[in-house]
């Protein structure tokens, strides 16, 4: 018979021995931080806190969090690599930086142990949607300074896979592979896999004809929202698995199984709690908050209660599938910093995308545009989308599309309409808010 899980005993123990498991690796990981980072050990001195204080894993909450600022600060008054690092300079392996979109990009380190980490935990991913041995896999994640490139191509190769290890570039060339020779699994960010659709689309080729029956997208939110996800598996004619990873805690250890029933948080590895932004506090079981994480098994520069201003809900009750690893039911809803404040309400990209991605007769393409109305300083979105290829404007298009942004997000932001084709595509990973509002001070 063949095997489900590819770790079937951690990747189904009860929530006691897993919270079990967490505690012992926590309390390892937090004592050797104390002992050889002087970072760790004078955040936890001035917290008055000492490892033997960490009882249970409610213990955790007075701890300090650890910023991307703070990282940043550290790395540059203690070059190259801040105080952090646990183990010995020797262990170090591979150095993967954050994307640096804004600010200073932080040197994450991986040391022979977590090299084996990522490979692991990837291989139970790409298993759990149903990777199997002798499989071609289309790897059209970076592989340049982007730490989930490198460890779906090491998962891949241990799970006995063939990789075409393209990465994010070439979009002529990926459509070739997917033709021939046919890969069986493909790999991108979700506006790439968008983007390949279109052009799919554009060269006439019918989706059935792919062999490509399997995918997992992620590095930006997008995969698990309905719209997007139907996209990609009409567009590509495969299943749409959504995954997260974050550079400073590390690649694809989240991910969904093929229940689509949101995304799998690796918990032998990462302690995942969610925390309320503005009381510092954890949320109630199903509030969408901050994921903060700490690294349980990480043997170079972990990472304790890194704040990731990411922001999803969690659900600890077992999955459909047997695992009992917590998930985040709808994935990663955005960025805290992306929450968008109109008229009273908030929400976030993700939503809008949702609902252009629900009409046809619009294009996948989109962009927020924040901007302040000249007379009244008052802040205004405009929700700029394009004609689907063959389409035309239409009052009653608007106004369909008003009523679904309205129903989604509770206020009815401005609309306007461009040709098809004239937002930038990407590759990489979308900018979808373009804020245009002066700046204060200014
Ligand atoms: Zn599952």
């Amino acid at each position: 018979m063949e095997k489900k899980y590819f770790d079937r005993e951690i990747e189904t123990l009860s929530r006691k021995k897993l919270e079990a498991l967490q505690l012992e690796r926590l309390r390892w990981q937090i004592t050797r931080c104390y002992r050889n980072s002087d970072f760790y050990r004078e955040k936890l001195d001035r917290a008055s806190i000492t490892p033997s204080d960490i009882k249970s894993l409610r213990d955790l909450v007075r701890i300090p969090f650890v910023t991307k600022e703070e990282l940043r600060d550290e790395q540059r008054l203690h070059p190259p690599f801040g105080r952090y690092l646990v183990a010995s300079a020797d262990c170090i392996r591979e150095l993967h930086p954050s994307s640096g979109t804004t600010g200073t990009p932080v040197n994450n380190l991986w040391g022979e142990e977590d090299v084996k980490s990522i490979t692991h935990w990837t291989a139970r991913t790409l298993w759990s949607i149903g990777a199997r041995p002798g499989f071609i896999i289309q790897n059209g994640l970076s592989y340049g300074l982007w730490v989930a490139g490198l460890s779906v191509h090491y998962a891949a190769r241990a799970l006995g896979c063939f990789v075409i290890p393209i990465g994010a570039s070439m979009t002529e060339r990926q459509i070739e592979y997917l033709l021939n020779p046919g890969s069986d699994m493909f790999l991108s960010t979700p506006s790439f896999a968008v983007h390949i659709s279109e052009k799919i689309r554009e060269q006439g080729i019918n989706p059935s004809d792919l062999k490509v029956r399997l995918g997992l997208f992620g590095g930006e939110p997008g995969a698990g929202a309905t719209g997007t996800r139907k996209k990609i598996e009409e567009g590509l004619g495969i299943k749409a698995h959504d995954y997260y990873g974050l550079a400073e805690i590390g690649p694809t250890f989240a991910a969904e199984c093929d229940r689509q029933a949101g995304i799998h948080w690796a918990e032998d590895y990462v302690l995942v709690e969610v925390i309320d932004p503005e009381t510092k506090q954890p949320c109630e079981p199903g509030t969408p908050g901050v994921l903060v994480f700490t690294h349980l098994a990480k043997e170079v520069a972990p990472m304790i209660r890194y704040w990731s201003n990411d922001v999803a809900s969690l659900d600890k009750e077992p999955c459909s599938c047997g695992r009992t690893h917590a998930r985040s039911p709808a994935g990663v809803i955005g960025r805290a910093d992306d929450l968008i404040i109109f008229k009273g309400a908030k929400f976030y990209p993700l939503q809008v995308e949702k609902v252009v991605r629900s009409l046809a007769e619009i294009s996948d393409e989109f962009r927020i545009e924040l901007t302040a109305d000249g007379q009244t300083g008052m802040d205004m979105v405009t929700v700029v989308v394009e004609v689907a290829e063959k389409g035309k404007e239409s009052g009653s298009l608007k106004a369909t599309l008003k009523n679904r942004l309205r129903e989604e997000i509770l206020v009815t932001p401005a609309i306007r309409f461009e040709p098809y084709g004239k937002l930038e595509r990407t590759m990489f990973k979308a900018k979808r808010v373009v804020d245009l509002r002066p700046q204060k001070g200014t």
